[in-house]
């Protein structure tokens, strides 16, 4: 007899140490959907996405989106970042079929932790993918946590005022699982401490007030950009190129720019929610612009 057919098999987590902190990437779901020029390429010449596609060995038209969620271990508390899709797709009638089911919480029962043993959830920005999980079953999902949470991002959905019709589903979601969360919040801006070795970063374009984080311990350094970068070769690559979900699409492209040049002058190790999983690697810029170069074992030493 034939061995069965398996189906395909993926990592879905991945956990390595930054100094005295351990950090895990999880890949709490994906999405494949067409128009990778559609989408990442806005303001691009004809045949350009299909050349640079070509080039890159990726498909032309069809793409991969994966939302990655990191738990971080600080050695006195567990800091997770974002919480991925969770129920919306089965909660909200109009995102069935067009977003994944969120897995953030089973996979963190299979790399040993439970939803109540987070101590603070630090919120990028409140696009639904990124919120999804705060809630289930109407409960806080995270119950021990306090969140933490840029005041610019946080106000600007709570106010709700110049809102595209394109983004009136996302205040929806705001209103349903972020803004019943305000008392549990710490409010802060760029450059503020998170706890001890976690500061904000001013990420804003993609979103009104997007925070990523920068972690250092014992001297290693990890930029988590979150939605600073939305694929790994478009963005990256051209990272003047328009993208339909950036909110302030002028400046997020001021914003890709800064964080491109500075990850790679600084060769720092990075995290992308949206980066191909485990979604870590590094920025090198090179006489063609700049390139992701995915991680390879330099966390494994
Ligand atoms: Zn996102």
């Amino acid at each position: 007899m034939p061995a069965d057919m398996k189906g395909p098999l993926r990592p879905t987590l991945y956990r390595y140490k930054l100094g005295g902190f351990e950090v895990m990437n999880v890949l709490d779901s994906f999405a494949q959907r067409d128009g990778l020029g559609a989408v990442h390429g806005g303001g691009a010449q004809p045949g350009e996405v299909e050349a640079l596609a070509k080039a890159n060995n990726i498909p032309p038209d069809r793409f991969e989106h994966p939302f990655v969620p990191v738990l971080v271990n600080t050695g006195k508390q567990l800091i997770l970042f974002d919480t991925g899709n969770g129920t919306l797709a089965r909660d909200v009638e109009a995102l069935k079929g067009r977003v994944p089911d969120g897995h953030l919480v089973e996979r963190m029962a299979q790399a040993g932790y439970k939803p109540e043993d987070v101590d603070v959830v630090a919120i990028t920005h409140c696009h639904p993918d990124h919120i999804g999980a705060n809630f289930t079953g109407g409960k806080p999902t995270f119950a021990n946590a306090r969140y933490v949470i840029a005041a610019a991002e946080f106000d600007y959905w709570k106010k709700g005022e110049n809102i595209s019709d394109a983004r009136k589903p996302t205040k929806m979601q705001f209103d349903r699982l972020m803004a019943p969360l305000a008392e549990k919040c710490t409010f802060i801006k760029p450059g503020d401490e998170v706890v001890p070795g976690i500061r904000a970063v001013d990420c804003s374009g993609h979103s009104a007030g997007l925070t990523g984080y920068h972690l250092e311990s014992e001297g290693k350094n990890l930029l988590l950009f979150a939605d600073s970068l939305l694929h790994y070769v478009c963005g990256v690559q051209n990272p003047e190129w328009t993208i339909g979900f950036d909110d302030d699409q002028q400046k997020a492209v001021a914003n890709r720019k800064k964080i491109l040049k500075m990850l790679a002058a600084e060769r720092m190790m990075a995290v992308g929610f949206h980066m191909p999983f485990p979604s870590l690697g590094w920025i090198h810029e090179t006489p063609m612009g700049y390139r992701w170069v995915a991680h390879s074992y330099q966390m494994n030493l």
